[in-house]
């Protein structure tokens, strides 16, 4: 039965040498083997036509090749494209390709499911069900760079951990995703060019500090008043901002490298000069820019846009204290592909 098969691609490479020390082959059939599973992305013993015939066998005896595959593919009108990619085990997650004028961006999923609650995020309504392993999030990043080849005629440029779930309550198997997508063996991809986006878990992003990650920091913020901030993620109430600022001043410290702050701006929520004000107190904390998102709406009408003067305010208001500030407009709205909309609708 293949459930009693382990999965080869949960092997280092050294373990793949040590099996086929254990078996009596040279250890350089570990090395060539690792390369068709990593480099040439291969979904079968029967690919690997250096390997002899016979010990293709003892590895299908042996082990099975999880991989994920791409279920359904929605494309929107902006060229935005939503993967529902299929597990091994039959969950569903959900990957989008963002292309805009000069990048093409990979928005990937950690969970199925998410661990917390934020009230706004579709994702959030379904339960957490699993993580996912490190090879079903490098397997999502190399389907969306075969898209961007064939659909836009060049490779994936950037990659963002906003999909399903939260990164930092998977870090084990996201920061061994990001070893493979940036290794050569993987995909060489640059760290500089991923982002990771956290809701802000205080202890973890210490951690990422103190193992030295090259990778950029985005902070789902979205009030920067405690109370609010329960209000609309009540997980909050465990990681509070105090915490949290002082885990990105240690952040900063050891990286030197800014934050982003993403913020959505919500009707009689936190378009008040309080919330503004709050928010660019806590933009003095750390070096940061605000990524300013706009609202997607999910099915329940609780939340709704802030109005473009309230967004105005904030834009002045950010601006006047030489508070870097973008905002960015949603893409993919038409299948349900923009941020916080992920929930495998179909
Ligand atoms: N858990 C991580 C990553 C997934 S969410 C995080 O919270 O950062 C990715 C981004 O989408 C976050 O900034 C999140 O706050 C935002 N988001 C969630 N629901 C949204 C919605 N309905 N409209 C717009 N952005 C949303």
């Amino acid at each position: 039965m293949s459930k009693d098969k382990k999965d080869i691609r949960s092997l280092t490479k050294e373990q793949l040498r040590d099996f086929f020390t254990s078996i009596g082959q040279q250890p350089f059939r570990g090395n060539q083997v690792y390369e068709w599973l990593w480099s040439k992305g291969s979904h079968t013993f029967e690919d690997m036509t250096n390997i002899s015939k016979d010990t293709r066998q003892l590895l299908e005896d042996n082990f099975v090749i999880n991989h994920i595959e791409v279920d359904s593919l929605q494309k929107s009108n902006d060229g935005t494209i939503k993967n529902a990619v299929k597990l091994h085990d039959g969950f569903i997650v959900e990957s989008v390709l963002i292309p805009t004028h000069n990048r093409t961006t990979a928005c990937v999923s950690s969970q199925v499911g998410c661990s917390l609650d934020c009230k706004f995020c579709a994702t959030a309504k379904l339960k957490r069900m699993r993580n996912l392993n490190p090879d079903e999030i490098y397997d999502q990043v190399v389907a969306i760079d075969k898209e961007s080849r064939l659909y836009h005629g060049h490779p994936l440029s950037n990659i963002v951990f906003m999909g399903m779930g939260e990164p930092l309550m998977n870090y084990k198997n996201v920061l061994a995703s990001v070893e493979k997508i940036t290794s050569d063996e993987g995909l060489g991809m640059s760290p500089k060019r991923i982002t990771l986006s956290t809701s802000g878990v205080p202890k973890m992003i210490k951690k990422l500090a103190d193992d030295a990650v090259k990778f950029h920091l985005a902070v789902s913020l979205h009030s920067a008043i405690q109370e609010k901030r329960e209000q609309i993620m009540p997980f909050a109430k465990n990681f509070t901002l105090e915490d949290l600022k002082e885990s990105l001043e240690y952040w900063y410290e050891k990286t030197n490298r800014r934050i982003t702050y993403e913020y959505i701006v919500w009707k009689g929520l936190n378009d008040t000069k309080e919330d503004i004000d709050a928010l660019v107190r806590f933009c003095l904390y750390v070096p940061c820019k605000v990524n300013i998102i706009e609202y997607n709406p999910i099915d329940d009408g609780e939340f709704q846009q802030a109005a473009t003067e309230a967004v105005d305010n904030y834009l002045h208001a950010l601006e006047r204290n030489r508070i870097p500030v973008t905002v960015r407009r949603s893409r993919g709205k038409d299948i349900d592909a923009a941020c916080g909309q992920l929930a495998n609708k179909q």
